[in-house]
């Protein structure tokens, strides 16, 4: 994942990383809750009573309980789709993955491209172009595997192949080697997003050999510069090679979550939407001066205050038909009666009108990580100012990030955190100019059905609903061509492998390959054939 930068580039991030999965923190607060209700409680509590009634008699020790696997499925393999096969195809691609350093800067997606375009090359149906006009060593890559009753419009399969940057001196393993320790498969990259990568190829070999019966192309879509910019990925795709996608009607892209909790799947989180990142600019100004004779009209002191009361400042509480759906579908399932009171109150009124859901909202936003999901929000990331120690500066400097409703009217929220700023010689100003957001992608396509109905069968006892990310992806500009997208890291992680994206040590666990590669080929499936 990467944001968008005002300016439309893509700049590397990742304190939304920790806001994307922390929101989902949030939702799976509640979650741990209810999945603990699917788990027998601890043993000791429930000693039978002929333990007690037996003094003598040494405290029996419970069995330790069988540790059941959370990727283990009960339910069989779908049709063609053999699971160890596909497990370890999975694991072999995503090691031959890491060990192609594409950290971007400088990016070197061919790379990458050339390592897929060799595993597909001679997979039947398959057709594979390597575009190389995003850029000395970089390329998009576009393999189309050809329906046999081509009777609707494609459906797409987007992953980034270029990663953000490391510090191998923080790694417990050598970041760009694909190490396996513990379980897990280490390397730059294993979850943001090659792991989805290699899951997706599998994916689309394991459909081949059905071809004959499917009634949509499959096209996998893998991306240069989501890390970072240029513009030289999915939007020069869009931009000049868009007949490769054919009219694609829908796409499934990196960006949604499932999580697990207590060793189970509690949620499958699927993006619909996101939010809009922006940039407000504060500048102050005052008049410069000695240090020994000290002034009220210091720039660099109203520029403290003002920011001070813009971080404390709430943008106007507001959901959208998303988030709606999201907290909806947790709110019978909180276990905290005041919470639960809290998200009914919220959920059944206007909060712009109705002072009870207004009321609930606000001390729902108490949360950090719900915060960010009612509200556009605002992080000061930037301070500039002062030139040394005896001169008072005539100016200083500060930067909010804002992440946006996609419904919210930014410039409203910068002419109020003016007004909140409010002080002589301090003035905010957006950087960039205003994006439009594009439509939420619809809950009632064939492809989100498809997601719902492969994560109640693989995870029948987890909460499926759709999501507003905090943090941005390729999505948007997917959305933006008309293309609804839907995101999902196939993956079911628990929030300490999750919260490893952009940072130190990222890794994946093995037994989680399969099930991601297992969870897209029934997805496309699903879509791709006549159904049972
Ligand atoms: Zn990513």
């Amino acid at each position: 994942m990467a944001r968008l930068h005002p300016g439309g580039r893509h700049v590397r991030d990742w304190s939304l990383q920790t806001l994307g999965a922390g929101a989902l923190l949030a939702a799976l607060d509640i979650l741990f809750f209810f999945t603990g209700c699917d788990q027998p409680p601890p043993r000791t509590a429930a000693l039978p009573p002929a333990a007690t009634a037996a003094p003598r008699a040494p405290a029996p020790t419970p069995a330790p309980e069988a540790e059941r696997s959370p990727w283990e499925l009960d339910v069989p393999a779908p049709a063609g789709f053999d699971r160890a096969a596909s497990a370890g195809q999975t694991l072999a691609l995503l090691q031959a993955l890491i060990a192609q350093d594409t950290q971007n800067p400088p990016g070197n997606e061919l790379r990458v491209a050339r390592e897929l375009a060799a595993r597909l090359a001679g997979v039947a149906g398959v057709t594979v172009t390597v575009l190389e006009d995003a850029g000395e060593g970089r390329a998009n890559l576009v393999a189309r595997l050809a329906a046999g009753q081509p009777r609707e419009r494609p459906v797409l399969v987007l992953a980034h192949m270029d990663t953000v940057n490391v510090q191998p001196e923080r790694w417990e393993t050598p970041p760009l080697q694909p190490t396996l320790k513990d379980g897990y498969l280490y390397g730059r990259g294993a979850i943001d997003d090659k792991g989805m990568l290699a899951a997706a190829t599998v994916a689309l070999v394991a459909l081949a050999p059905r071809r004959a019966e499917l009634t949509r192309d499959v096209i996998l879509l893998a991306t240069a510069a989501e890390e970072g910019g240029p513009d030289v990925g999915v939007q020069l795709v869009l931009e000049q090679h868009r007949e490769l996608l054919g009219d694609a009607e829908f796409a499934l892209n990196e960006g949604g979550r499932i999580r697990i909790v207590e060793g189970a799947i509690a949620a499958l989180n699927l993006q619909t939407t996101e939010k809009l990142a922006y940039n407000v600019l504060v500048t102050s100004e005052g008049p410069s001066g000695h240090a020994s004779v000290p002034d009220p009209a210091n720039a660099l002191a109203a520029l403290a205050r003002a920011v001070a009361r813009v971080s404390n400042w709430r943008a106007p509480l507001r959901l959208n038909e998303t988030t709606r759906a999201f907290l909806g579908g947790l709110q019978p399932v909180d276990p905290d009666p005041r919470r639960r009171q809290d998200l009914a109150d919220l959920l059944a009124g206007d909060p712009d009108r109705d002072p009870l859901a207004k009321a609930a909202g606000e001390r729902l936003s108490d949360d950090r990580l719900l915060n960010s999901i009612l509200r556009t929000g605002q992080s000061l990331t930037l301070i500039h100012g002062g030139i040394r120690n005896n001169v008072i500066p005539s100016t200083g400097t500060a930067t909010f990030n804002v992440r946006a409703l996609p419904d919210d009217d930014i410039t409203q929220i910068v002419a109020a955190m003016a007004a909140v700023g409010g002080e002589p010689g301090v003035r905010f100003e957006l950087e960039g100019p205003v994006h439009v957001a594009p439509p939420a992608s619809g809950t009632g396509t064939a492809l989100y059905r498809a997601l719902e109905r492969a994560g109640a069968e693989m995870a029948p006892h987890a909460l499926v609903l759709p999501y507003m990310s905090t943090g941005a992806t390729d999505g948007a500009a997917l959305r933006a061509a008309g293309i609804p997208t839907y995101g999902i890291l196939p993956f079911p992680l628990a929030l300490e492998d999750e919260l490893r994206m952009h940072g130190d040590n990222e890794r994946v666990p093995v037994a989680a390959l399969g099930w991601g590669a297992e969870y897209l080929y029934r997805t496309l499936s699903a879509v791709s054939s006549p159904g049972p």
